[in-house]
């Protein structure tokens, strides 16, 4: 008999889920979310992130390896499936000594290492020679990653999962439960329930996780091609403001970065935060205007999405909720992306535990 599956939440979490659990024999996945692909909501993460392979985790951690075990499926769609709107992105990632102690550069602190865990992992990684480096920074290193376009990527994993049989429905749920209520699964009875809601997991009746909490982001999307991916290890405008420029795979447009402002749930684009976005960009990476003014910067849009952050990292367990078996995917603060295989592949293993593999129907 197979296993009647509702997965909460069309977000990078749930759809690549739905999809790693898709290629399983003897699940039936249907996905029900508030949100879904081609949607640009405050309570939606997914669309807005740049989105790339910068890892942040700490080495030897369980966040270290779901990163480790997400760089091999990403490279391969860059290297093997254009359609999936990844490529691959030199990048750079530079540091200035008064950063260091700042918010950011502690959240960074593994990036910015000079002998990261991660350098094993992804291609052509090495130190830059301070002759290369630009004014103000102190030391750099670079590797050659990948960069996601979230507004091909998305649709592309809904159209695999279409394709392995899953099937989509909006729907809103104030408590957990809620999702095995009769009519919510078009097979019947529900068998076990995916919690991947991300930052709302914070107001879901039956979770209610208070430890996740918003990081703030605010972005602007241009035209304009930086040529090569660049972050740096703070800024002078504050301890919650960022710097990063990346530009998207097939004419995604260029995504300008950035801030980290946790707690805040405002939706609003700031303009004077977008203007010091803009003129940081800009003096860090000159080749987005040939060297000219942040006049020559060609807006696409401005906007803000809030990193699911969580208290003690993404979680991924099992829990019966009144009386339903659940298994938990949410939380993964800034790196959604570049941990999604890593994560939905425990999932799915959490998911067998607690209902038995499977046999070929
Ligand atoms: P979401 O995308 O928020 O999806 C949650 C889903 O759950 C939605 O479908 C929603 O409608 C649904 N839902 C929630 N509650 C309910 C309910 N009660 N009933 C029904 N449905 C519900 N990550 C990277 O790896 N690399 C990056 O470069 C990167 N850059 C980023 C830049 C910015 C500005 C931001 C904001 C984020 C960035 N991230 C990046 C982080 C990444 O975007 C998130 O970690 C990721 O999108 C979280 O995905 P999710 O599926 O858990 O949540």
């Amino acid at each position: 008999m197979s296993k009647n599956i509702v997965i909460i939440g069309a977000g990078v979490a749930g759809l690549t889920t739905a999809l790693l659990l898709s290629k399983k024999p003897g699940y039936k996945i249907h996905v029900a979310a508030k949100h879904m692909p081609g949607d640009y909501d405050i309570e939606y993460a997914s669309p807005w992130a740049g989105a790339n392979y910068m890892p942040v985790s700490v080495g030897g951690s369980q966040a270290a390896k779901w990163d480790a075990e997400t760089w091999a499926p990403l490279a391969d769609l860059a290297r093997n499936h254009p359609e999936a709107g990844v490529h691959f992105q030199e990048c750079e990632i530079h540091s200035r000594a008064k950063d260091a102690g700042s918010a950011t550069a502690t959240w960074f602190a593994d990036l910015l290492s000079s002998n990261p865990w991660f350098a094993k992992v992804v291609p052509n990684f090495r130190t830059l020679g301070k002759d290369s480096l630009g004014p103000g920074i102190d030391s750099a290193t670079a590797f050659t990653s990948v960069c996601i376009n979230t507004a091909i990527y998305l649709p592309w994993l809904v159209s695999q999962c279409l394709a392995n049989g899953v099937t989509f429905k909006r729907a809103i749920f104030e408590h957990i439960r809620d999702a095995s209520a009769p009519g919510t699964h078009p097979r019947g009875n529900v068998d076990l329930i995916v919690n991947c809601t991300g930052l709302m997991a914070s107001k879901l009746g039956g979770v209610e996780d208070t430890s996740v909490v918003p990081a703030r982001g605010q972005i602007v999307l241009v035209r304009n091609e930086a040529g090569k991916m660049l972050d740096v290890s703070g800024t002078d405008d504050g301890d919650d403001e960022a710097c990063y420029v990346m530009t998207r795979a097939a004419g995604g447009g260029t995504i300008l970065g950035g801030s980290y402002q946790k707690g805040s749930w405002e939706s609003q684009p700031d303009p004077n935060l977008a203007l010091r976005i803009m003129k940081r960009a800009v003096a860090m990476c000159p080749a987005l205007t040939n060297g000219r003014g942040v006049e020559h910067l060609d807006v696409i849009r401005h906007g803000v999405g809030l990193r699911p952050v969580r208290e003690g990292g993404t979680r991924i367990e099992k829990e019966v909720i009144a009386g339903i078996n659940v298994v938990h995917n949410y939380g993964a603060g800034g790196a959604g992306y570049q941990s999604s295989y890593g994560c939905a592949l425990e999932t799915v293993n959490l998911i067998e535990e607690s209902l038995g593999p499977r046999s070929r129907l």
